[in-house]
């Protein structure tokens, strides 16, 4: 056991933030690296101490391996916790951390170098006899032997990076006659964005739901799931919302997804938090998909439906303690609901915006957890990615956690930048969402930019603080479009 005194939070924004928080809660100190573009950001400011490490570009700063490990080392740092994206799934990284005589606060380099391989995770997963989206789970050599497995599989089939993420790296294979340009895409690329051509084929699942399992282990040989979180309402394959529970899932197969995700992290030694991915079918059948060995974006809702913080047990794992918990004294209390607001603009096919943030007021209240590294009069850089927070509301239930969302975005007021806010309150009150039933085509089933100059409600008083709320939002007379009455009357018809 070696308790961890100063820890140095390798990423920025909103995750660098909530870190910080809980190191602070536990009596650790914190350092913040920082590029040029976040010079005056919120985290460099929290924290007690901070590093410069390069100029905008991630790939000269936030990328840096030797330079964040001498600035751990220079500030006296005993441990780095990578937070997700940047060099959270790099096994080299993890290496160096810990040859460099630090912590590294999440599994070891050999688990992340195991599923860091699509491939490699897909061989680990059958060992354990956990079912697999159909396919191959090796990589494609051979054009034409591939063309014969896609035709076994049954078009439309799914060619993947093995080294993915993100969202990126996949290409959707329609037929036959598709075949050989799609793979040749999704090799260059694969190439360009990954640096390893290997891809594979997958069926592709026409209407799935995504869900993953939360998994927490420590270095003992002790592991527990924190139950699922579903997350099928995305664009580009990357989440929008998220939530826990899921609304369709029945205990047994919970308890049989939690048994799958407890031997896929057993079987790559698994140490720390991580996910592991599934899709679910109609039939609620559930296949692997991945694992992620880090923490999740959307850690949040777990945290509010457990009531364990995952970032201070990451921290006591690192330091080699013992799981404070057994499956068996973790339930579930509640239901929580995570949206993501990203400076995107859902009228332009959810395309990154930038800009000032010229008005930023966060909602509040009971139930309402907001996770941001902005605040007002800040520039979003363009540099990294387009989240700028997280809004994660919480209730008794699942109806109330959603009316709840839609109250807490009505309260937030951002302008200068588009963001994810508006497609995320239709997508809170749409029928689909509201019935459980829906799957990873929300977005292209339902969402037109149109629905979004729909009137919310077209009770009065509503009416009257969305017009009057737009108003102060442009600084100038309403140039706000008159709401169209008929499709208001059409949705709540639908919704009936
Ligand atoms: P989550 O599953 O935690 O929601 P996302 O897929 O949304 O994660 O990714 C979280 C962040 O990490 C995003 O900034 C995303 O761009 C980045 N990311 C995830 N995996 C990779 C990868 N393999 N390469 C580059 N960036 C990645
Ligand atoms: P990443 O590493 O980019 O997160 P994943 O394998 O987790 O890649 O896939 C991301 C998303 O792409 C999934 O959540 C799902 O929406 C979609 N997807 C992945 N594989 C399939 C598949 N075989 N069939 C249908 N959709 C898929
Ligand atoms: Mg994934």
């Amino acid at each position: 056991m070696s308790a961890i005194r100063k820890l140095l939070i390798a990423n920025r924004g909103e995750i660098a933030l909530r870190i910080m928080r809980s190191a602070r809660e536990m009596g650790i100190r914190t350092v913040a690296v920082f590029s040029e573009a976040d010079r005056a950001a919120p985290h460099v400011r929290y924290a007690d101490e901070a590093v410069c490490v390069g100029p905008p570009p991630s790939a000269q700063s936030y990328l840096q391996m030797d330079v964040i490990i001498a600035a751990a080392q220079a500030t006296g740092a005993d441990a780095i916790h990578p937070g997700y994206g940047f060099l959270s799934e790099n096994a080299v990284f993890a290496r160096k951390v810990r040859e460099a005589g630090l912590i590294f606060v999440g599994p070891s380099a050999e688990s992340i170098e195991m599923m860091g391989s699509k491939i490699a995770a897909k061989q680990a997963a059958r060992r354990m006899n956990v079912p697999l989206v159909p396919g191959v789970d090796e990589a494609i050599t051979d054009r034409n032997a591939a063309k014969g497995i896609a035709a076994e599989v049954g078009y439309p089939v799914l060619i993947k990076a093995s080294a993915g993420g993100g969202g990126k790296g996949m290409r959707v294979v329609p037929s036959e006659a598709d075949f050989d340009e799609q793979l040749d895409r999704a090799v260059s690329e694969a190439v360009a964005s990954f640096g390893d051509g290997s891809v594979f084929i997958e069926k592709y699942i026409t209407s799935p739901k995504h869900i993953e399992i939360q998994v927490l282990g420590d270095q003992h040989g002790n592991i527990v799931h924190l139950f699922e979180r579903e997350c099928s309402i995305q664009r580009r394959h990357q989440k929008v919302v998220e939530e826990a529970p899921s609304a369709v899932l029945t205990p047994a197969i919970r308890e049989a997804m939690g048994q799958c995700a407890v031997d896929v992290a057993r079987a790559c030694g698994y140490y720390g938090a991580g996910t592991v991915e599934f899709i679910v079918d109609e039939n609620l059948d559930f296949y692997f998909l991945e694992m992620n060995t880090r923490l999740q974006v959307e850690h949040p809702v777990t945290e509010l439906i457990t009531g364990v913080d995952l970032v201070k047990e990451m921290i006591r794992v690192a330091e080699g303690q013992v799981l404070p918990f057994r499956q068996e004294d973790l339930s579930i209390r509640g239901h929580a609901i995570e949206i993501r607001v990203c400076a995107e603009d859902p009228r332009n096919q959810f395309l990154p915006d930038v800009g000032t943030l010229r008005t930023y007021r966060r909602p509040q209240g009971n139930g309402v957890r907001v996770d941001d590294g902005v605040e007002e009069g800040m520039d979003i850089p363009i540099y990294y990615d387009p989240m700028i927070a997280k809004l994660i509301t919480y209730a008794a239930t699942r109806e109330e956690a959603a009316q709840k969302m839609v109250r807490a975005i009505d309260e937030y007021h951002i302008s200068g930048v588009q963001t994810t806010l508006p497609f995320c309150r239709f997508a809170m009150q749409h029928e689909a969402f509201l019935s459980g039933r829906f799957d990873t085509r929300f977005v292209s089933l339902y969402f037109t930019p149109e629905v979004l100059d729909e009137a919310p409600d077209a009770d009065e008083e509503a009416l009257a603080a969305f017009l009057a709320a737009r108003f102060w939002e442009s600084g100038k007379a309403a140039t706000a479009k008159a709401p169209v009455r008929t499709s208001v009357s059409k949705w709540k018809q639908n919704r009936s």
